[in-house]
């Protein structure tokens, strides 16, 4: 798939901002593309239902000055092609995931939640008593389907990371499973064609035939 049309919008200058917000406790909104349908065998799909992650640990975004600029980067996106307003992230939902995990049950819910409770205490440690002031600057994708501002790596970064990693530790020593394969990106979502089945369809199909009659 060529490149998505965000990937050209110059909003460099608009993302070096700053955060502060509290850690929150959220449940993924459960959605089966197409593909997850298709694809596999039912061993595999009962395998991913199971562990599939359904909750996620995060940090909201909403300080205005970062919301606006997400804002602004959105409606340019929508200015050259309006069918990708269906792919953004509302301003009330931008978050920093910290990570993932699977609960399967109420009795594991109520264990998260205590584990969420019981890492005030690590997370004030980590801090010192210092703030973790988050700076955002420029854009990246994941697979050219999730469009995100990246985090701007400096100490807070650091510690943000030393933060969720011992986060998930403490969900994972109360049985939970905590995290995925890959290593912690923080990162702050504005856009993903997952938000809607047909657009990402549509949008594949067209850089599909985009670079068949480009190669
Ligand atoms: P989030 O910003 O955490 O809500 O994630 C938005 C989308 O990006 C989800 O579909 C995630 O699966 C995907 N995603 C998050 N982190 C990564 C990563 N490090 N690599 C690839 N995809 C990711």
């Amino acid at each position: 798939m060529a490149e998505m049309p965000f990937v050209d919008t110059d909003i460099e200058d608009e993302f070096v901002m700053h955060a502060s917000s509290e850690i929150n406790i959220k449940k993924k909104r459960k959605r089966t593309t197409e593909r997850e349908i298709e694809e596999g065998s039912e061993r595999k799909k009962k395998k991913k239902k199971q562990y599939q992650p359904n909750y996620f640990i995060s940090l909201p975004i909403t300080n205005p000055k970062i919301t606006g600029s997400i804002q602004a980067v959105q409606d340019a996106i929508r200015q050259k092609d309006q069918r990708l307003s269906k792919a953004m992230v509302h301003s009330g939902s931008l978050h920093v995931t910290m990570f993932v995990m699977h609960l399967s049950n109420e009795e594991e819910i109520s264990i998260a939640v205590g584990a969420l409770s019981d890492s005030k205490d690590f997370v004030e440690d980590l801090l010192k008593g210092k703030t973790v002031d988050l700076s955002f600057q420029g854009i990246d994708h994941f697979k050219n389907e999730v469009g995100f501002v990246k985090l701007a790596e400096n100490d807070h970064a650091t510690i943000l990371t030393e933060i969720a990693e011992t986060m998930k530790k403490i969900f994972q020593e109360k049985g939970i499973l905590a995290g995925e394969e890959r290593a912690f990106k923080p990162h702050l979502t504005f856009m993903k064609l997952s938000k809607s089945t047909q657009l990402r369809k549509q949008i594949i199909q067209q850089y599909e035939k985009q670079e068949r009659g480009s190669g």
